[in-house]
């Protein structure tokens, strides 16, 4: 099957790329993705959701949607292992656009269940923002779940140079007016990260996790780190940082005027359900002030 559609769409690069080796990735990016349609048609793609929170309080204010496949064959299989291959091989648009669809879906959801509204983060390649006519899709789908604009927040991964950025201008000027919140995801490891910060309208960027890691340790991530949240301090940006582990970290972080955090110690990417009762349930009784053992009637 797989080297059928070698055949069929590939053919260029079989013939460019006389190596084994090179062969062999072909066939195998070829594999994962008619596995991965596939996968998408049979409902094997779901999203899990982890708790962004205040620093301050530890109150979640959020989540992030992450991609899990659940494959009929290999198990559970994480988004490292697959997007970044999906995104390469012409999948980009189904991806996203499915996780649009499917965060909106689960935004109605919760909505419906009586639920309190936090903003859910999706993780968007900058070439699909780009695009034209995606703020006007971005734009059905909300309305077609009655999804506010609040409620949806995009961070967007680099996967583009810099300079097509240039050729956007009208569909980010579009995209702004749509109010969607954007934060720069794994701000500081891309090719661009000062010169989209420049020119994307974004309101958050998220310190990526290589650099929060060794933290406590190393003298020079503490130093990197203490740079970034300055810079976004002065850019009137909050500030997320990804990965937060131990309560060291946590409070270094702080000490480092972050405001806003997301890791293990807060939360693990679960499934929705969990994720509803886990921070959102509880929320509500918070809200609503109603006493956390059941009332006997
Ligand atoms: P990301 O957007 O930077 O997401 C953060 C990753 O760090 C997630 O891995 C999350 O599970 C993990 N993480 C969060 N807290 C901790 C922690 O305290 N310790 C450790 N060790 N890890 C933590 P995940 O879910 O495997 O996703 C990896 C990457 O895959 C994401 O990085 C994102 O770039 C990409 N990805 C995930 N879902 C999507 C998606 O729906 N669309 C696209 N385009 N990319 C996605
Ligand atoms: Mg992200
Ligand atoms: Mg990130
Ligand atoms: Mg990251």
């Amino acid at each position: 099957q797989a080297l059928a559609a070698a055949k069929e769409g590939g053919r260029g690069q079989l013939m460019c790329f006389s190596s084994e080796g090179h062969k062999r990735r072909n066939a195998e990016s070829l594999t994962l993705e008619l596995e991965l349609r596939q996968g998408l048609r049979r409902g094997e793609l779901t999203l899990h959701y982890q708790p962004q929170v205040r620093l301050g309080d530890g109150q979640c204010i959020g989540a992030e949607a992450l991609l899990r496949w659940h494959h009929p064959t290999r198990g559970l299989v994480m988004p490292a292992a697959f997007v970044p291959m999906a995104l390469d091989v012409g999948l980009r648009g189904v991806i996203d656009r499915f996780v649009l669809e499917q965060t909106c879906q689960q935004i109605a959801r919760w909505q419906d269940a009586g639920l309190p509204v936090l903003p859910v983060s999706i993780n968007l390649s900058l070439t699909t923002l780009l695009e034209e006519g995606f703020a006007a899709d971005l734009r059905h789908c909300l309305q077609s779940w009655a999804v506010p604009k609040s409620a949806l927040h995009i961070e967007v991964i680099e996967t583009v140079h810099y300079p097509r950025l240039a050729d956007a201008h009208w569909d980010l000027h579009a995209l702004q007016e749509l109010g969607v919140e954007l934060a720069l995801d794994d701000f500081g490891t891309g090719y661009s990260s000062l010169a989209m910060l420049k020119d994307l309208p974004v309101a958050r960027i998220k310190i990526d996790r290589r650099f929060i890691r060794n933290i406590t340790e190393d003298q020079r991530d503490d130093h990197i780190v203490a740079a970034l949240v300055q810079l976004g301090r002065d850019l009137g940006l909050s500030i997320v940082a990804e990965g937060i582990e131990t309560d060291a970290q946590r409070n270094r972080l702080q000490a480092l005027g972050c405001t806003h955090g997301q890791g293990y110690l807060f939360g693990k990417p679960v499934a929705a359900e969990e994720f509803a009762t886990q921070f959102l349930v509880a929320e509500r009784s918070a809200d609503a002030q109603i006493p956390l053992r059941p009332l006997t009637v």
